[in-house]
């Protein structure tokens, strides 16, 4: 089968590998029929990622149909509709019972797929702990719009819920990237006083301002201007940062209020500093990682119940076999692109672009 492939640093490649097999009881296999391209995907190539093993095939964010189960999978059976996570765990851990599935013990558990083991940029995937990993998709959710339940949408709404959102509360996210707008978007759901989103890409603010008109858009040298007018406080309530560079970083505890909570959720290609003398006295709370990527049942019920839709993310659809030109397209951020799909049913070996 066809394999998008992780070989080393700034080398992947289309790959033919062998069909994926149950290994254990718990494990399923997935036809994939979407898979897509996640910046965390960049940084395996940038060599960014310690963990990511060389060899295995990238893609940590899917939807597909059911084509195995083992013989102790109970929650999900052949031919079902299903969302793959980013994460695989076992549920069963201290860490798993207390929902901080990023850190599940097992040697299979936290982000595995598509970076220690096999991903979803191919045309199957082994799926381990396939009852917490693959959650049903609802009938009137489409493929689309559940693809990016299993990591992006997921790491939104991980966001929103770890950064104690209050009604009165204004919200700045950093970042009108795709995980940005999905941050953005989650913390509507939470109704504060104002989500406020951040980008210095005046592309991807039309796109907001287009798309979702709810999220006040702005330029990021116009935030702390328009913080200090707009907010009671001067400054921001909750600040998540999804942008991932210097600047942003520095401008997430800097646009926060006093005492306000601050939410790590980019991922850097360098360290970060805290300047604690200049913070002193700001009594920030921060709260840093990777998503705990559990809440997929309850991402696309409101999906399904129409109060959050994140499709227009995907911006272009590439067949598999295009996955080096899709690539390409997504780390130069040209053409307006947002998040790519990766057709991976196999039958299409055209290039094709656009909503449909
Ligand atoms: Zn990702
Ligand atoms: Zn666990």
């Amino acid at each position: 089968m066809l394999t998008y492939t992780y070989f080393g640093k700034d080398d992947f490649r289309l790959t033919e590998k062998p069909m994926p097999e149950l290994k254990r009881d718990t494990d399923a296999l997935v036809k994939i029929t979407l898979s897509s391209i996640c910046t965390s995907d960049l940084h395996i190539m940038h060599g960014s990622v310690g963990r990511a093993v060389p060899g295995i095939t990238v893609g940590h964010e899917a939807v597909g149909i059911v084509a195995e189960t083992g013989a102790d999978v109970k929650n999900v059976k052949k031919g079902d509709r299903v969302s793959v996570n980013v994460e695989t765990f076992c549920g069963e851990c201290w860490y798993c019972r207390r929902g901080y599935v990023n850190n599940c013990i097992s040697p299979f558990g936290g982000w595995a797929l598509g970076c220690r083991i096999d991903g979803m940029q191919a045309e199957y995937v082994r799926v381990p702990f396939a009852d917490t990993a693959l959650t049903v998709i609802p009938e009137n959710v489409s493929d689309r719009q559940a693809l990016l339940a299993g990591d992006i949408l997921a790491t939104g709404f991980w966001a929103a819920k770890i950064s104690e959102i209050k009604k009165d509360d204004s919200v700045l996210v950093i970042g009108a990237g795709p995980t940005g707008v999905c941050c953005a978007l989650s913390a509507l759901l939470k109704e504060p006083r104002r989500v406020y989103i951040c980008d210095v890409d005046e592309s991807r603010l039309g796109f907001v301002k287009e798309h979702y008109p709810g999220i006040a858009a702005l330029r990021s040298d116009e935030v702390e201007e328009r913080l200090r007018a707009e907010c009671p406080l001067k400054g921001a309530d909750i600040v998540i940062e999804a942008a991932g560079t210097d600047k942003s970083f520095r401008l997430a505890w800097e646009a926060a209020r006093p005492n306000a909570v601050v939410s790590i959720v980019a991922m850097y290609d360098a360290p970060q500093v805290l300047p604690l003398p200049e913070m002193y006295g700001k009594n920030l709370t921060f709260k840093t990682g990777g998503v705990d990527g559990s809440d997929a049942k309850e991402i696309l019920e409101l999906i399904s119940a129409g109060k959050l839709d994140v499709s227009a993310l995907i911006t272009h659809t590439f067949p598999l076999s295009e996955a080096s030109a899709a690539y390409e397209l997504f780390a130069s951020r040209s053409d307006g692109v947002m998040k790519i799909a990766l057709d991976c049913e196999g039958k299409n070996d055209f290039l094709f672009r656009g909503g449909a």
